[in-house]
């Protein structure tokens, strides 16, 4: 059994676009990325298309069928936008879902398009997903190599999209997973822009963190040349349920966050430390003002 702990989720227009088409849900137990393409801001219609369908089928979502038919239906929605509006029409994106199965200590995955899922676990990372992009494509039949990927022209292309057509192939997988896991969502704006032996090094420094993890990311790849929108979303697995918040502590993180340089802590955990000092300073505050009264009690008498 394991429990999702600490989230992350970090979204970066990146230093040569004008736009972010990247959207991303944090929904525990759904967690999710979508790299919108298309002109003028179709991109980020069909992102947020997905991103609104995935938090609405979050709570759920069951195996790996019940996540593939949440991912056609967004498809179905962002394709039936395209055909109706001239404005937004050939818009598509891409869409990786993880979805923690906390009682059978299981994740599993959806993903169509480049956007990718990572494993990082005992020190060493491990690609979740194959990505359907041409170079992709021809990386895995031999005729590319991973170095001639990283600098092909046509490296952004993508073989496979939510919203460009009527139905769409799912890829899907559930793996076992362990105490300490760390899952790393991400658009290809961090994985165009960081090798993976980067990305490990960045995990590393971080010591586990998500959150340090996250904005470090961010700023590695725009380090390395920000030329896309760079979206990342971490979440790491432990042993049990983080105490829940004190009914006046801020809410839990829910719903798809704006995707603007947000991050998300887990608001759980830090609450509880929060909540725990109050009572304490009131008691403090109690037993200081009785003081003051006898003091002033034998004064006046
Ligand atoms: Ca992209």
């Amino acid at each position: 059994m394991v429990s999702v702990g600490r989230i992350a989720a970090l979204s970066d227009t990146g230093r040569k676009r004008r736009q972010n088409e990247d959207a991303f849900v944090c929904e525990p137990p759904l967690f999710a990325i979508a790299d919108g393409m298309g002109g003028a801001q179709a991109g980020e219609v069909a992102s947020r298309l997905a991103a609104a369908a995935f938090e609405e089928g979050a709570s759920a979502v069951h195996g790996e069928d019940g996540v593939a038919t949440v991912v056609r239906d967004a498809n179905a929605r962002i394709f039936e936008r395209a055909v109706q509006d001239p404005a937004v029409a050939g818009m598509g994106t891409t869409a990786t879902v993880a979805v923690v199965d906390e009682s059978a200590s299981s994740v599993t995955l959806a993903h169509v398009g480049d956007s990718r899922a990572y494993l990082f676990r005992d020190d060493a990372l491990r690609q979740l997903t194959t990505d359907h992009s041409l170079v992709g494509e021809l990386v895995r039949s031999g005729r590319l190599t991973e170095d001639e990927a990283a600098v092909h022209p046509h490296r952004s292309v993508i073989t496979r999209a939510l919203g460009t057509d009527a139905d769409v192939e799912v890829d899907t997988l559930t793996l076992e997973v362990a105490v300490g896991d760390l899952f790393l969502l991400c658009s290809d704006g961090l994985s165009a822009m960081l090798r993976d032996d980067e990305i490990v090094r960045v995990l590393r420094s971080a010591g586990g963190d998500p959150s340090s993890a996250a904005e470090a990311l961010v700023a590695a790849a725009n380090a390395a040349g920000g030329e896309d929108n760079v979206t990342v979303v971490l979440f790491e697995l432990v042993s049990e349920a983080p105490p829940s918040p004190p009914a006046t502590e801020a809410p839990e993180p829910t719903g798809q966050l704006e995707p603007d340089d947000v991050t998300v802590e887990d608001v759980r955990k830090h609450g509880a430390g929060r909540g725990s000092r109050w009572p304490a300073l009131l008691l403090l505050v109690a037993i200081l003002g009785v003081a003051a009264f006898a003091l002033w009690w034998s004064l006046v008498r």
